[in-house]
């Protein structure tokens, strides 16, 4: 998505060999007309998977998986809890989650009322490195008997495995830009869209 990739150019910065910070559009503040573009590129591929529902992680996925269901025909989002809430009744479904960035052991909880049996359900989230996420998610569905429509990645980091590893197992996987590596600070990106 080539407002996508400006906007990574102008604003993003690479720390270290493998950290992407887009805080300027996704992470901290929000450009909500371009999160809005990127919820309409989402819909444009995965409308044709017929998803019921919306699924992503807090909090930093829920800015496009909200223009995605929007885009979708204002289809409801469910975002996962990083989280145990005091008053959480039973029947969370739970996941753990690897964090890339923060380097801890996580537990991922949804509602089952909310991922009733037999929903479709697509994944969006910020960034696909190395899978875990997706894959916490993935057990989510699996866990409510719904089924998986695909996941929508609005930055992949293509130098880890969780795309490939996902395409390897047939899941419809879209990113709307793919980060090839960093040098010096600077991110490279892939030039070609894949729509
Ligand atoms: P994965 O689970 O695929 O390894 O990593 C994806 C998750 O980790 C995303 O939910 C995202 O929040 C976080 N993440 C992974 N790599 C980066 C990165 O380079 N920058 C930022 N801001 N978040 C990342």
């Amino acid at each position: 998505m080539k407002a996508l990739r400006e906007a990574i150019a102008r604003m993003g910065e690479g720390i270290g060999r493998d950290i992407v910070k887009v805080d300027g559009f996704l992470n901290h503040r929000v450009d909500t007309g371009l999160v809005m573009q990127m919820g309409q590129a989402f819909a444009k591929h995965f409308a044709a998977t017929n998803p019921d529902i919306v699924l992503t992680v807090e909090a930093s996925g829920i800015s496009p998986a909200f223009a995605t269901a929007v885009a979708l025909g204002n289809i409801p989002l469910v975002f996962a809890k990083k989280s145990a809430a005091v008053n959480q009744r039973e029947g969370m479904l739970t996941a753990d989650v690897y964090s890339f960035t923060h380097k801890t052991q996580n537990v991922i909880r949804a509602d089952g009322r909310y991922l009733p049996k037999g929903a479709r359900v697509l994944i969006i989230d910020d960034f696909l490195a190395d899978g875990q996420a997706a894959g916490g998610m993935i057990s989510l569905i699996r866990q409510a008997g719904c089924t998986l429509c695909g996941v929508g990645a609005v930055i992949e980091k293509g130098f880890q495995n969780g795309g490939k590893t996902l395409r390897a197992r047939g899941v419809n996987v879209l990113s709307l830009a793919v980060v090839t590596g960093i040098c010096d600070g600077s991110i490279l990106l892939d030039d070609t869209d894949e729509e």
